[in-house]
């Protein structure tokens, strides 16, 4: 089965999840080939080939750039009626949750969204998801062809780069698109910020912080590791820190290989967004917080004193 990999640019290579959806499609198809669509790609075809593209599709111009849904959809339609492939994958990045519906319906296909496995089963692709906020994980089979998903970042393993492999490069024209979306404006909320879906590290702080300033040895501990920023609502409704900080039910999901959460109780709307996490840290001075129940290391103190012991700790063996 032809699988074909929607990959992200970012400002200095590949996003991670267009990477991790590389490797699943080298264990479920063959072959498998890639489409990069931006301005500017330079020589970024040939790391998807690194890591198992055995094409690589390249949109490159200026109308791509930035990325704007309408003009994405319509060079991806026209590839994806061309190749035919029987599965397309794309990252569940802040991108591919906006361009993944589009696409489907512009195709007129089924889309199983977030996924966090997909497995072939006598020659049926099964598509792996949670639902209900992690309560259930269904098992999906699409009727219609090609398949279409988009997977969670950070769930599935990354590929082992081979940069001894190469890719058939092939140029797409992009047509001219009515783009009735234009970007004016892209804010972002601070420098050097990591996004909380996509991080592999997140610390973490609730109402035990007691206030906005108690918010900045959580901070400092999240600059020292090149982590996410996250939040419990609780600090979110008390006004300590933005909403698109909060993890958990009516927050974001996340899945980061590490989650360090200080001075939260673990309330079931909070770990419905980060308990497939793949190692919990928890700092709680309440010995009998239910965080520690799902919690991998518990750490029983006050965060005053705890958090910037870990950063100073941090600090001297990341320096090594
Ligand atoms: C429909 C619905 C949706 C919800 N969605 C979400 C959601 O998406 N995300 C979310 O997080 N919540 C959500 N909630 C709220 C959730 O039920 C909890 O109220 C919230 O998660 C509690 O946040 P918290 O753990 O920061 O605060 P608390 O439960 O008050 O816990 C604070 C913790 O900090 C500890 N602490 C205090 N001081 C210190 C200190 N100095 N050092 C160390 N530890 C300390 C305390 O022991 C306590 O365990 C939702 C609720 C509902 C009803």
């Amino acid at each position: 089965m032809k699988v074909l990999v929607i990959a992200e640019k970012m400002e200095d290579g590949i996003k991670k999840p267009s990477l991790e959806a590389l490797g699943l499609a080298t264990r479920l198809g063959n072959p498998v080939e890639a489409v990069l669509l931006g301005a500017g790609l330079g020589d970024l075809a040939t790391l998807l080939a690194h890591y198992g593209a055995s094409k690589v599709y390249v949109a490159d111009d200026a109308s791509l750039e930035p990325y704007t849904a309408e003009a994405y959809t319509a060079v991806l339609a026209d590839l994806v009626e061309k190749i035919e492939p029987g599965l397309i994958l794309l990252g569940a990045t802040a991108m591919g949750r906006d361009l993944a519906p589009r696409l489907a319906a512009r195709l007129g296909i089924a889309l199983a969204s977030d996924c966090t496995d997909l497995q072939l089963e006598d020659g049926n692709i099964q598509i792996i998801r949670p639902m209900y906020a992690g309560k259930l994980i269904a098992t999906v089979r699409q009727e219609s062809m090609p398949h279409f998903a988009t997977l969670r970042p950070n769930v599935l393993p990354m590929p082992e780069p081979d940069t001894s492999r190469t890719a058939a490069i092939e140029p797409l024209v992009v047509p001219a698109t009515d783009i009735r979306a234009q970007v004016k404006e892209i804010v972002e909320t601070a420098a050097g910020q990591v996004e909380l879906t996509e991080a592999t590290i997140i610390v973490s702080g609730g109402r035990g912080v007691k206030g906005p300033e108690g918010f900045e040895p959580v901070r400092e501990l999240a600059q020292v590791l090149g982590a996410a920023l996250g939040a419990s609502r609780a600090a979110v409704d008390a006004g300590w820190i933005p909403y698109a900080h909060q993890v958990g039910q009516t927050g974001k999901t996340v899945t980061p290989n590490l989650y360090i959460a200080c001075g939260i109780s673990g309330a079931i709307q909070h770990l419905a967004g980060m308990k497939t996490a793949q190692v919990i840290v928890a700092v709680n001075k309440d010995p009998d917080a239910p965080i520690f129940k799902v919690a991998d290391y518990g750490i029983v103190g006050d965060l005053f004193d705890v958090v910037p012991a870990l950063t100073t700790e941090f600090e001297k063996l990341l320096a090594d």
